[in-house]
This record gives C-alpha cells, sequence and structure tokens, in this order.
C-alpha cells in the first residue's frame, strides 16, 4: 500500500446520509494493511512527546513499531501495559490534544494517528481472543471501588494485577459510567467493545457488584468498619447535570442531555419495542457546546428531528473534539453560534414549542482565557422547537460526600484529593470526574491508576 509519509491513511466511515439514520458506529477504522501502513509513518522520536502528552503514558513508539512488524499480540502486550481500555480510548480520546497533538510528524505535515492505531491493535486482540494477564499471587488484601466508570475500572484493573481482592459497586444495573450511559452506541459500540474491555477487567478477578449505591445501599464507614475493605477508591462521576436557570426549564419536553443519552443509550429507547420510549421530536434545540452537546444533538438527529446546536461562544471556542463537531456538520446538524437562550416557551398545555435566544458576540478574555459572551441588546428572537435538551455541564452527586465522616468537598462538590487520589479521610482515595469535575475518559483512567499506585503503597508501609 503507497503511504503520503505527511499525510495520514485514511479511515473509512460510514457516509452521512446512511449514518444520520442509523445507530451503527460512524467510522469504521483501519484493518491490518491500513493500521500498518500508517505504523511506517512513525519517526520513532528518541524523546517520544507523544508519551508526555498521553495521561497513562502508553509506549507509543514501541506498540506502533510492534504494529509495522506485523506483530499485533505484542503491540496489544505493549498497551496493556498501560491501559486496560484500549479500544475505547482509541474510539473516544481527545487525541488531537494529547498524544497526536505532541507527534513530531505534525509540525510539517499530519500528525501519525495514533487513535485510530490503538483501535485496531485493540479490536484485532479481542477478535483473536488475547487477555491481559491476571496476578500470578494474591496478597489477601481488600479494596472496594466505587463506579464502574473508566476511573473505577482502571484502579480496580491495576489493584487486581497488583493481587489485591477487588469489588467495584456500581449504582446502576450496568457496568461502565459514561462509557455505557452517556457516549452513543454510533460512537462507541457497547456489547462489542465496552463491555468486552470491562470483561478483560473482570478476567483479572475483579468482581463488580451493580444496583448497589454507596451511601444508600451501604457507606463507605460500613466498606471500612464492617465488610473488611482495607481502602476505598471513590470513582463515581460526576452526573448531577446543570441547567440555566431560566423561565420554562419545567416544561415537558425539556431534557438534561444525560437523561436523554441514558433513555437512548442504556434503555434502548430508540428501538420500537423500548419500555422507556423517548420523545420523538421534529425540532429539536441543544444547549450547549461540549462533547455531551455533540452527542444528544446527534441523537436526535437520529431519531428524526432537525437539530440545531444553540451555542453562546464561537465555533472555534467549540469545547467538543474537532472529529465530533466535523462529524456533526457533515451529518446536518446546524450550528446556531454566539445565540444564548434566554426563556424556554411552552403552549398551553404546557409542552415546549419554541426557545428565546438573544445574539451575542465576543468580549475580553474571561478567567478560563477564552472571550467572555456578551449580549447584544433587543436582539431576541425565536426558534421554534418542540424539544430543548440543556448539555451545560455535569457536577458530582453529593450523596458520597455527605454520608461519608472527613471527606471534604470544594466549593464545586468535587472531592478533595491530593496528586495521588488520597482525600482528606484514611484509607479513601478519589480521583476522575469526581475529583475533576467533568472532563474526559483518559484524565480519569490517569487518576484511577495514579490512585491504585498510592493504595498498593498505603496498604504496604
Ligand atoms: C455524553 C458524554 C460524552 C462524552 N464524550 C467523551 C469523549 O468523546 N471523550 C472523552 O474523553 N470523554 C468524554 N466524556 C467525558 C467522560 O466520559 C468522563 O470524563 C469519564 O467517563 C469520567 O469517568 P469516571 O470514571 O470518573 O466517571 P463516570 O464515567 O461518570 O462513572 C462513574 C460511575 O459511578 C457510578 N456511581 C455514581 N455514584 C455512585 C454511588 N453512590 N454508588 C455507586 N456507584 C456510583 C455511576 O453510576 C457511574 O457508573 C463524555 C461524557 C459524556 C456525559
Amino acid at each position: 500500500m503507497e503511504v503520503d509519509m505527511m499525510k495520514k491513511v485514511p479511515v473509512r466511515e460510514q457516509a452521512p446520509a446512511a449514518r444520520a439514520k442509523n445507530f451503527e458506529e460512524v467510522c469504521e477504522g483501519y484493518n491490518k494493511e491500513e493500521a500498518m501502513a500508517e505504523a511506517t509513518r512513525c519517526l520513532n522520536c528518541k524523546n517520544a512527546q507523544c508519551v508526555q502528552g498521553c495521561p497513562v503514558s502508553i509506549n507509543i513508539p514501541g506498540f506502533v513499531k510492534e504494529l509495522k512488524e506485523g506483530n499485533i499480540e505484542e503491540a496489544y502486550k505493549v498497551i496493556s501495559l498501560s491501559s486496560a481500555l484500549p479500544a475505547v480510548c482509541g474510539r473516544v480520546c481527545p487525541q488531537e490534544k494529547q498524544c497526536e497533538g505532541k507527534c513530531v510528524r505534525g509540525i510539517k505535515g499530519e500528525s501519525l494517528s495514533i487513535g485510530k492505531m490503538e483501535r485496531f491493535v485493540a479490536d484485532w486482540a479481542r477478535e483473536n481472543g488475547i487477555k491481559p494477564e491476571p496476578a500470578a499471587v494474591k496478597n489477601g488484601k481488600k479494596v472496594a471501588v466505587i463506579g464502574s466508570g473508566p476511573s473505577g475500572l482502571t484502579c480496580a484493573g491495576d489493584l487486581a494485577k497488583a493481587g489485591y481482592d477487588v469489588t467495584v459497586f456500581e449504582a446502576l444495573h450496568k457496568a461502565g459510567g459514561v462509557l455505557v450511559y452517556g457516549i452513543p452506541e454510533f460512537r462507541l459500540p457497547k456489547e462489542k467493545v465496552v463491555e468486552k474491555e470491562i470483561e478483560n477487567i473482570k478476567s483479572l478477578g475483579v468482581k463488580i457488584e451493580t444496583d448497589v449505591i454507596i451511601g444508600k445501599s451501604v457507606t463507605i464507614d460500613e466498606l471500612l468498619n464492617e465488610e473488611g475493605f482495607d481502602a476505598v477508591y471513590i470513582g463515581s462521576g460526576a452526573g448531577l447535570p446543570k441547567f440555566m436557570g431560566i423561565p420554562g426549564e419545567n416544561l415537558n419536553g425539556v431534557f438534561s442531555a444525560n437523561e436523554y443519552l441514558t433513555r437512548s443509550n442504556l434503555m434502548k429507547a430508540y428501538e420500537s419495542d423500548s419500555k422507556t420510549p423517548i420523545m420523538k421530536s421534529k425540532k429539536v434545540a441543544v444547549v450547549g457546546g461540549g462533547n455531551v452537546a455533540m452527542d444528544a444533538a446527534r441523537t436526535a438527529l437520529r431519531l428524526g428531528a432537525e437539530v440545531h446546536v444553540v451555542y453562546r461562544r464561537g465555533e472555534s471556542e467549540l469545547p467538543a473534539r474537532a472529529e465530533e463537531v466535523h462529524h456533526a456538520k457533515e451529518e446536518g446538524i446546524q450550528f446556531d453560534l454566539l445565540r444564548n437562550p434566554v426563556e424556554i416557551i411552552g403552549d398551553e398545555n404546557g409542552w415546549v414549542n419554541g426557545i428565546k435566544c438573544i445574539k451575542m458576540e465576543l468580549g475580553e478574555p474571561d478567567a478560563s482565557g477564552r472571550r467572555k459572551p456578551v449580549e447584544v441588546p433587543g436582539s431576541e428572537f425565536v426558534i421554534d422547537v418542540d424539544t430543548v435538551i440543556m448539555a451545560l455541564g455535569t457536577s458530582p452527586n453529593p450523596l458520597i460526600s455527605s454520608t461519608t465522616k472527613g471527606l471534604d468537598v470544594n466549593a464545586k462538590k468535587c472531592i478533595v484529593a491530593d496528586d495521588c487520589g488520597k482525600t482528606s479521610r484514611d484509607a479513601v482515595y478519589a480521583g476522575g470526574d469526581a475529583v475533576t469535575g467533568a472532563a474526559t475518559v483518559i484524565l480519569a483512567m490517569g487518576a484511577g491508576k495514579t490512585a491504585a499506585k498510592a493504595i498498593d503503597e498505603f496498604l504496604n508501609k
């Protein structure tokens, strides 16, 4: 296969018109020939910047070298030394800001397609039944992990590999956190990818107990004092949606993106015989510009609606991954940028029938360094919609902090933890979105990894 060293080997995708009507995966990934061809573009830098860009420090040149030589199993072993969820990360990591953003190839041409190669290696390993190695010897110590999202799963996997007896407690009926209830099937297949990577973590000896709400079913104090756990890791995420506080948010037809996506992803609401049906809307406004907004918008589109993303800043400030914005536009989602909702308008029966917005312009940079949007006086206008989905971010649920003695939280209700994940409470560690607020899969995994190491050191003092 001929390779242009300056450009990524193109990846196959479903055509926009077809995929806008189905929930099948958009990106079809590389085959072996394409992945090996892309690997030949690696410069094998001595001081690999890409590794520094990866929050879990995957030996990227190491796995790419094995891939280039066709040793896919070896490539998988290199990746799985650092990551328990490579097929997930290969699909959803913001590589353009991390490993690929640092790739030296990218200075003059296009960076290496690290995410797509990682995805190929992980998919190949799964299809060929290759699994990570379990610990040879158990050490008899017990650790409880709260939450089965990427942070909890990573911490659990690393501790199990180090010989601990690990139990993950998950509030929902399915393990995976946002990977199963938030990110849609067309970006991250559940049965084919997420469930299989969770099976790999279970094969290391990790037990997962679903339908257990820590703080209600049992408290952290009880886990430590009565249930025989030696340490606890909190990876409970940030699942509490934020609203704008504007008039009309209580109308029928207003959803948080979390509820909308959970109904669709976890309850398969898009299937005709679903027990938790979702509104088949005609015209939808999604408020927000992050990954969650893109996922909600593209889900509503697939359910048959015309979709408008309403975002108060401009195109270059959109916080969503570049690939998601590109895909959303290709599929026909309309971006109403520099617009901010001021009211949701209802009909006489209490259902949404419009959203009043005001035009915005960008002023001076704010504390986040981004230019602050300011209202243009007298520029209000109405978009006729029957559904409004709020995708404005989330914060941690206070249930755990309010039921655990001596566990400090900050003003945003995030658990306070040091760089190793240690909290104010002895033997209790925390990481991922529960500590940082809504962030990314790989940062949550990085925190789980760091905390696993700290827990190991603490229990071996
Ligand atoms: C729609 C959507 C799309 C996203 N897209 C991307 C993307 O493309 N790329 C990316 O990198 N990031 C993305 N993110 C962000 C990313 O998914 C999160 O940062 C990441 O999942 C955080 O991992 P976590 O393990 O900390 O928490 P979570 O994934 O939220 O998992 C926490 C788990 O803890 C459980 N839990 C909570 N409270 C309790 C309790 N009291 N007892 C027991 N269990 C409890 C929850 O049910 C949940 O399963 C997206 C987020 C959303 C919502």
